[in-house]
């Protein structure tokens, strides 16, 4: 055999070794061992060595990750057994019903295993000879889309596994969007003047189902594996499911817990309910599943769900964040209220990033500091508001809201009106009031003048050529034209 063409097989080797290492160090455990020009740097010479000797590239070498070309559709393909999803239940009574059922069934007491449930796409891994085949997502639960192409993109998804392994099996879980990589995208989005997705989640599925490989390896996606079919191993409980998973180096949550009783499930339950806003993706509630794998066949499932697990959703109509500041606006009746900057998260479907906080009794009820961790709420209004912070996270430079005493716009010294806990602007002609009344006015449709948005109303006003709505009628066509917007 040629020396030469016996060495770079072994170099090879080595390389894709490594890169697989420095793969599951950086995705998997977010223990990076060095920086990314060195990663750079062995992944160019793997791709030299394969280039010199194309015999030797393999499907599993990491320089293939983004090897596909775009497609124009996507084939379906069945599932191997029925993709089912779980019940949700929404409240203790809930649980304690499908504890009291499991119990019935089971015939002795149970334990379950808690996992955060993963706010992503559910797919199916399927792996021959160790070797990544076919990445499906769920679809209707039996046919889905064979998107393998995309789902290589994603480096936490081991292309080839050690013999600790079965040689065939398939691999169930969620692919999902960190919330900050997700944010990033979004805004470049906006700015190309595209539609920003509603949430990570639709940001993972429209991922998912572009059509061009080399798009989708662009955008940082990642895995959370949940279970393994495969004819060959027998699993006993959902504990060795998970942790076989890891040896496997399919990256799992972390920070799921067996629990012996409906007690610990509770405490688990309550502990997630604050603790998930610190981690950097979204979880939508927690998947509760009999440990014992091996009597989930005997329990079987209804028409949609199986009967050994069941989902827990949080409460999505609040939601726990930063306050990083507060600003204070100027009504149109001279009103200056204090609103809440946030940091963006998000609630019933939708990113927040400001929430009322009424007036300054208010905030000294709530007893808030700019840095605090925030309740918000949704109710009846359009605009959230900020109903508690939370004691136990108050960050060592928390800073106290101090009420302006000169209007934000217009340096006036504010007024206060004790019968309205309000602080007031008394300038009549009070840039931010002038706007007000003359938005107010033109909402009413108490008058016909095509093309005054908010905009021009604005530029209207700054340019002083107006200080009540009455003056509009004044202004020249000539003088508008002059103006922005
Ligand atoms: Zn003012």
């Amino acid at each position: 055999m040629n020396p030469d063409y016996e060495k770079a097989g072994k170099e090879i080797t080595r390389l894709r070794g490594e890169i697989n290492r420095h793969d599951y160090l950086y995705y998997v455990l977010a223990e990076p061992e060095i920086p990314d020009h060195q990663y750079d740097a062995l992944m160019r010479r793997l791709i030299e060595l394969e280039r010199a000797y194309p015999d030797l590239v393999t499907d599993d070498s990491p320089s293939r990750r983004v090897g596909g070309q775009p497609v124009s559709g996507f084939e379906q393909v069945r599932h191997s057994s029925r993709m089912l999803s779980l019940a949700n239940s929404y409240d203790i009574d809930e649980l304690l019903d499908f504890d009291r059922r499991v119990r019935e069934a089971y015939g002795r007491d149970p334990e379950y295993v808690c996992e955060l449930k993963i706010d992503g796409v559910a797919i199916a891994l399927t792996y021959r000879n160790r070797i990544l085949t076919r990445g499906a997502t769920r679809g209707d639960g039996a046919v889905g889309d064979d998107v393998t192409a995309n789902i290589r993109t994603i480096r936490s998804i081991p292309l080839s596994v050690s013999s600790d392994m079965p040689l065939d099996f398939e691999v169930r879980g969620e692919v999902y969007y960190p919330r900050a990589e997700f944010a990033e995208m979004n805004a470049g989005r906006e700015e190309a003047g595209l539609k920003p997705f509603m949430n990570p989640r639709n940001g993972a599925a429209g991922t998912l189902k572009m059509l061009d490989p080399q798009e989708v390896a662009r955008r940082p996606l990642r895995f959370f594996a949940y279970t393994i079919l495969s004819d060959t191993v027998r699993l006993e409980t959902q504990a060795q499911v998970l942790t076989l998973l890891r040896q496997g180096n399919f990256p799992t949550n972390p920070y799921w817990e067996l629990c012996k009783g409906m007690d610990e499930v509770r405490a688990f339950l309550s502990r997630w309910n604050e603790a998930r806003f610190d981690l950097p993706y979204d979880t939508d509630g927690v998947v509760i599943k009999l440990n014992d794998v091996t009597a989930w066949e005997r329990l079987g499932s209804t028409a949609k769900s199986p009967r050994w697990a069941v989902a827990y959703k949080f409460s999505t109509e609040k939601a726990l964040t930063r306050l990083l500041d507060v600003t204070w606006q100027v009504g149109r009746t001279g009103t200056v209220t204090p609103v809440a900057e946030l940091a963006p998260v998000l609630l019933l479907g939708t990113i927040v990033k400001r929430a009322t906080l009424h007036n300054e009794d208010e905030i000294k009820r709530l007893g808030i500091r700019k840095g605090d961790w925030v309740e918000i709420e949704k109710g009846g209004e359009i605009i959230p508001k900020v109903i508690r912070f939370i004691a136990e996270r108050r960050p060592a430079d928390s800073e106290e809201i101090v009420a302006p005493e000169q209007c934000p716009e217009c340096n006036t010294r504010l007024e206060r009106d004790e019968e309205e806990v309000a602080i007031r602007c008394p300038n009549r002609r009070c840039p931010a009031q002038v706007m007000g009344r003359i938005s107010h006015f033109a909402s009413r449709g108490a008058m016909d003048i095509d093309g005054l948005g908010h905009r021009t109303v604005e530029a209207i006003v700054s340019s002083g050529l107006v200080n009540d709505a009455g003056d509009l009628y004044s202004l020249t066509a000539g003088q508008v034209k002059e103006l922005p917007g």
